[in-house]
Parts: structure tokens; sequence; C-alpha cells
């Protein structure tokens, strides 16, 4: 995996909320929850952290709700108000991270995950990599995804 040269941007569908992204995640995995399959409509979404200093709406404004994530945690979803797609929640526990959501991104080409959480959520029918790690719920700690991530780059 190659980095793109930072700061990188993305925005939401309608171009009211755009953001920058300041310098290189801290890893990308996907979730497999229920949350992240109700507001994707899909199987899953991706998940990027960034140190929350690296992040910066720098058009239109995030709106959202707390919400109590299968994890039993309190997460701000953040998203545009005009046009509802989510850019990034912010995990009330973890308050110097942000988990955005890469496809925001204006070119996510780079943005490989490593890994997938509540893997025991997952429809059968979607691929997960045995190879790769794979936590059936919330991790407790995210480090063996952020390890993952940094030996992807390391290989370039
Ligand atoms: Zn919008
Ligand atoms: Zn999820």
């Amino acid at each position: 995996m190659k980095l793109p040269t930072f700061p990188v941007e993305g925005g939401c569908q309608c171009g009211a909320v755009r953001y920058r992204l300041k310098a290189a995640p801290l890893g990308i995995y996907a979730c497999h929850c229920k949350d992240c399959q109700r507001f994707s409509g899909t199987t899953h979404t991706l998940s990027m952290v960034v140190n929350a200093t690296d992040a910066e709406v720098i058009a239109g404004a995030l709106a959202g709700f707390d919400k109590a994530a299968d994890s039993g945690r309190t997460v701000r979803m953040l998203g545009c108000a005009q046009c509802g797609t989510k850019i990034w929640n912010e995990p009330l526990a973890s308050p110097h991270i942000l988990v955005m959501k890469p496809g925001t991104l204006d070119d996510m080409g780079w943005a490989q995950p490593v890994g997938n959480i509540w893997t025991d959520r997952a429809q059968s029918w979607t691929h997960i990599d045995p190879g790769v790690p794979n936590f059936p719920g919330q991790p407790g700690d995210r480090q063996p995804l952020f390890d993952a991530f940094a030996a992807e780059l390391a290989k370039g």
C-alpha cells in the first residue's frame, strides 16, 4: 500500500461538506456490525481511524446524533445535514480519534482495509480473508489492526 501526499480532501455526496485529512490514518478495516449494514444499506462499511487533530472540516458543517453502538459504547455519528452522507464518527470513549468513512475521500484508491471487525454479524456470503486480523466483535484494542496497517505500508 502506498500513501498519497497529505493533505488530501473528501466530502459528501451533495458537496456541502468538505474536509481535509492532514496525515496518514492509523488503520483501515471493514466493520460488519448491524449499524454499519443499516446506515450503508449494504454488508459492511470501511472504518479509517485518524488522529482527531489531523482532520478538519473546510466547508459546510457536520450534523449528527449520539447513538449506542453494538459495542455498547456511545458514538457520535456525523455527516452532512443536507444529504445525509456519513463522514465520520467520534467514539466518545476515545476522543483523540475519529473514525472516517474513506469512501468519502475524493480518491480512496489507496485506502485498503487490513482486517475485519464484527465478523460474527457478517453475512454468510460475505468474503472475509482468513489471513488478516479478524475480530468477532468490537476489539478491546485496535492495535493489532494498526500494526497490520503499518505492515502493509512497510511493504510499499
Ligand atoms: Zn451533502
Ligand atoms: Zn460497524
